[in-house]
């Protein structure tokens, strides 16, 4: 049935005006410009939650733009000290230069990193599709051997993921996620069912492992899974944390957290890139579109 639904608005996404895409995609995208993503983060911060900023983007394909997204996210930096925030950044690799060439990539990635150094910050590298998990862990793990305020995401569909977290040192740090792309049946999981039972088990090995881990997940069967696993393992609350999306409808799952006293972090996407970004996850995804219709309908507890 959703298979048909998702045809259908796919076939009509390049038609529906670009006013209701904004109208739609505003619910997850925390305004245009530095100050409203900055006011925004105030906000969550004043509600108990701290946050992960990430400014709208990727593929960029010249060497001007990919500097100009590094100095953007360098002065964030800066914005985010001066505000006195508890708000860390994450980034995309594509976004940076990895599409131009691994020289661009690593040069933009090594100055966010010790922009994230000189303010006694963090710096998460997001995970985008199979051609650049190499490329991500590889850089995530040289930039590591020169600082340690840098992460990286474990994606749960990948069969591979088991390996790369045993191939991790104990006290690194991960965002474990199930994963957005459309990847290939032979490199992913696609049973839900399946893809979950993987994250328990990836989350069980990697909290054993002493790695800090970012449970990124909406999926509530899953989080009461977890917080059993964490019961009866005893885990630290200080080598976890659960992180959210903005804008995906979890106040009562937010609410027990924050009362089980376990940490939550938001997921802030900001920027002028709304339109591209949003098409294309759509595209990507067409799952995102059931659960945006379904979120339509419920009151945005961040605003
Ligand atoms: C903080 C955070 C960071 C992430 N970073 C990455 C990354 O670096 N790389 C990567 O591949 N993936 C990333 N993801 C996406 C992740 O891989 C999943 O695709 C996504 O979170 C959906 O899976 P789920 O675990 O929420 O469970 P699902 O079972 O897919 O979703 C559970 C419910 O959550 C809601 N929901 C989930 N996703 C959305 C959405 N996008 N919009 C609206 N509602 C939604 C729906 O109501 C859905 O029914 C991230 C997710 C989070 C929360």
């Amino acid at each position: 049935m959703f298979y048909f639904i998702n045809k259908i608005i796919l076939g009509t996404l390049p038609f529906i005006p670009k006013n209701i895409i904004k109208a739609i995609s505003n619910r997850y995208i925390a305004g245009i410009d530095d100050e409203e993503a900055l006011k925004t983060i105030k906000k969550l911060n004043e509600m108990n939650l701290s946050a992960t900023i990430d400014i709208l983007g990727e593929h960029t394909k010249n060497v001007d733009e990919s500097d100009n997204i590094t100095n953007r996210y360098i002065k964030l930096y800066k914005e985010i000290s001066k505000n006195n925030l508890d708000c860390n950044i994450s980034i995309k690799p594509s976004h940076i230069g990895s599409d131009i060439s691994l020289e661009t990539f690593t040069k933009n990635l090594a100055l966010i990193h010790n922009e994230a150094d000189n303010n006694n910050n963090f710096l998460r590298i997001d995970m985008e599709n199979s051609t650049l998990t190499d490329i991500t862990i590889n850089a995530f793990k040289n930039n590591y051997k020169k600082l340690k305020n840098i992460g990286i995401v474990i994606q749960a569909y990948l069969y591979r993921s088991e390996q790369d977290i045993n191939n991790l040192e104990s006290g690194m740090n991960i965002r474990l996620c199930k994963g957005i792309y459309n990847e290939n049946e032979t490199i992913a999981i696609k049973n839900p069912k399946k893809i979950n039972d993987n994250y328990l088990s990836l989350l069980d090995q990697s909290l054993k492992k002493n790695i800090f881990v970012g449970i990124a997940t909406h999926d509530i069967n899953l989080i009461e899974k977890i917080l059993c696993l964490i019961e009866e393992n005893n885990f630290n609350k200080k080598q976890f944390e659960f992180q959210v999306l903005y804008g995906v409808p979890m106040k009562k799952t937010i609410q027990k957290l924050i009362a089980l006293k376990y940490k939550v972090r938001v997921y802030v996407p900001y920027g002028d890139n709304w339109y591209e970004y949003s098409m294309r996850r759509l595209n990507e995804n067409p799952n995102i579109s059931k659960y945006v219709i379904k979120n339509f309908f419920t009151k945005n507890f961040y605003k």
